[in-house]
């Protein structure tokens, strides 16, 4: 895998500070994507252990309150291995930080679509706290929505929603 940027003390994806992990590649090429330069899966830098390790020291001080992993598209099959071992070994060292994934996937496509499931994606989804998903839809661009670009796109609660069974939506505490 490879990824185009890594911000730390993010404060735009997700709730409080968090560090912000942008993985390179993405085949929805939604027309209107803000960063179609990460549409390559050799964009950026290479992902190694090295940078796994970077990205959990990051996250070790009180006022991080969390990883988010956003891209590109983390859901890619090519994707999904690291990116469970980053959500994975980010969880196992701080089980009590959040974890947002954004993804042009809608929930029921990643359940459901054979072109997208490896034997990662439920694990990964099953760690998740917060999940953006849904393509970016220009024609329903609102730049007033609380952590999404498009109308159609959700913000979901994954904990609840794997609780109840059904999507339940994300707000804000
Ligand atoms: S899913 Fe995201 S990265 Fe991929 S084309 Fe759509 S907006 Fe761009």
């Amino acid at each position: 895998m490879y990824y185009g940027a890594i911000k730390y003390n993010d404060i735009a994806n997700g709730p409080g500070v968090r560090t912000a992990v942008f993985v390179s590649g993405c085949t929805l090429k939604c027309k209107g994507c803000f960063q179609p330069e990460t549409w390559d899966f050799n964009y950026g830098t290479k992902y190694t252990k090295e940078t796994q390790e970077e990205i959990l020291e990051s996250l070790k001080p009180d006022w991080i309150l969390g990883l988010t992993v956003l891209g590109g598209e983390p859901f890619e099959p090519k994707n999904q291995k690291e990116v469970y071992e980053l959500i994975a070994s980010t969880k196992q060292a701080f089980p009590n930080k959040t974890v947002w994934l954004y993804t042009g996937h809608t929930l029921q496509e990643l359940y459901q679509s054979g072109k997208v499931r490896t034997e990662y994606t439920d694990k990964i989804m099953d760690l998740l706290d917060v999940m953006v998903e849904g393509r970016f839809v220009l024609a329903k661009r609102n730049l007033n929505l609380d952590f999404c670009g498009s109308e159609n796109q959700r913000v979901i609660d994954m904990k609840k929603t794997r609780l109840q069974q059904t999507p339940v939506l994300w707000t804000r505490e």
